[in-house]
């Protein structure tokens, strides 16, 4: 048993943390105020081989596991999540290409994804069905050797940016297993009948493109189905479990992020004469934070090894995501306490990071589903 990353991962971390500052830690800002993304960042990302890590080598990827991309994204979302949602967001849904695509769908989209010349995003959520996904109605219907899409999809990031996005539709409404009536679809989002529009006004990752986008007789070829029909709800668990931990990532990014800027705070803020940080109960505080973020890091990637050695445990994937993402909020919460009125300021991180840290609880699965999930392999 090692509890030590590899040299080679500790390479990417640094080469992550060292882009992260250079690149976008002076303008997340900006980019949260302004809810934009300057996207020569994500090119200059994908010139450095920072998307796709997790793809194969034969498409043009690292060929590394889920952890590598786990620690790609808690460097970068230590620096600023937003950025980081806008960056490798841009591979959603390669993981499914990768596991489920024929071999002409990866080499048509995968190469070109890694070269961050072509944007991805994936589409399960609806208006009226997030967590309970088999509720789904936006279908396909076979009309010759085409696929016919109609009906809306909610919070689907990158819908106004993406190229092409990975859609779990109805194609099946009569069966009477619910877990059997969707199939995957590969959607280019030039086609006829695609309409996407932003969503404005998020409390948190404003930097990240997240939008309402409709299907109104969106023609594909029978040929962009990926992996097998009536499969669909299976493979977005298998999606699940990758991005699940990804978000476990942001959130342990998230949780050094606010030790950090606590700990600056602290040591310069006078009170009483004395610094904050010499008082007990910001020493407390900051032990606290340091024990919640180490925990889910250990969860978080004994996970995400498990996955990469093909031994998958969904109990732990969902432990890693709740936990996490319940830590991050709190962890904000008292960095945002210890900075008093200035963290309620725009101008301190801790303010962003307290705005961000709630999505960790919500995307991929809330709290709530993943305690569902955890339960389940308890009670069988
Ligand atoms: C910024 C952002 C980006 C996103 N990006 C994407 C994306 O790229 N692609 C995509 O498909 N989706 C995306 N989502 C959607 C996200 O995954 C969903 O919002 C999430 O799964 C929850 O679904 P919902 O919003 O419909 O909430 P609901 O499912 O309506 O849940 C409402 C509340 O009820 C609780 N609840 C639900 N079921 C149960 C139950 N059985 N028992 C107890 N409590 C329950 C939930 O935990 C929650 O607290 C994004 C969302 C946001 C905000």
């Amino acid at each position: 048993m090692d509890f030590e990353f590899a040299k080679e991962q500790k390479d990417i971390a640094r080469a992550a943390r060292e882009f992260a500052e250079k690149e976008f830690a002076d303008r997340a800002e900006e980019f949260d105020r302004d809810e934009t993304f300057d996207e020569a960042i994500f090119k200059k990302a994908a010139a450095l081989g920072f998307i796709g890590l997790f793809i194969d080598e034969k498409y043009g990827g690292a060929g590394l596991g889920i952890t590598e991309q786990c620690i790609l994204q808690e460097e970068f979302s230590a620096v600023d999540l937003g950025v980081n949602v806008a960056i490798t967001t841009a591979s959603f849904g390669a993981e499914a290409i990768q596991q489920y695509g024929t071999e002409e769908q990866k080499q048509k989209y995968l190469p070109p994804v890694t070269k961050g010349e072509l944007i991805l995003g994936s589409a399960f959520t609806e208006p009226d069905a997030g967590s309970d996904l088999a509720a789904a109605t936006t279908s396909a219907i076979r009309d010759g050797d085409e696929l016919v899409i109609n009906g809306p999809k909610m919070f689907i990031s990158n819908g106004t940016r993406a190229d092409v996005l990975l859609c779990f539709l109805l194609t099946d409404p009569e069966n009477p297993n619910r877990h059997r009536r969707h199939s995957m679809v590969i959607v280019e989002t030039g086609r006829q009948g695609y309409e996407a529009n932003k969503l404005h006004g998020k409390l948190g990752v404003r930097a990240s493109d997240t939008a309402e986008v409709s299907f109104n007789d969106v023609r594909v070829p029978c040929s962009n189905l990926l992996g097998e029909w009536g499969a669909g709800f299976a493979e977005a668990m298998y999606c699940f479990n990758f991005n699940r931990l990804g978000i476990a990532a942001q959130a342990v990014g998230l949780m050094r992020a606010c030790i950090t800027e606590s700990v600056r705070y602290a040591k310069k803020r006078m009170i009483g004469g004395a610094s904050l940080a010499s008082y007990q109960a910001t020493q407390f505080k900051l032990a606290d934070m340091y024990t919640w973020m180490r925990a889910a890091k250990n969860l978080l990637y004994d996970a995400a090894w498990r996955i990469d050695q093909g031994k998958t445990d969904h109990a732990l994937v969902a432990a890693a995501k709740a936990f996490s993402g319940q830590m991050a909020v709190r962890c904000a919460d008292m960095a945002l306490q210890l900075h008093g009125g200035y963290g309620y300021l725009a101008d301190y991180k801790v303010n962003r990071i307290y705005r961000d840290a709630k999505i960790t609880e919500i995307y991929e699965g809330t709290t709530e589903i993943e305690k569902l999930i955890i339960a389940k392999s308890l009670l069988v």
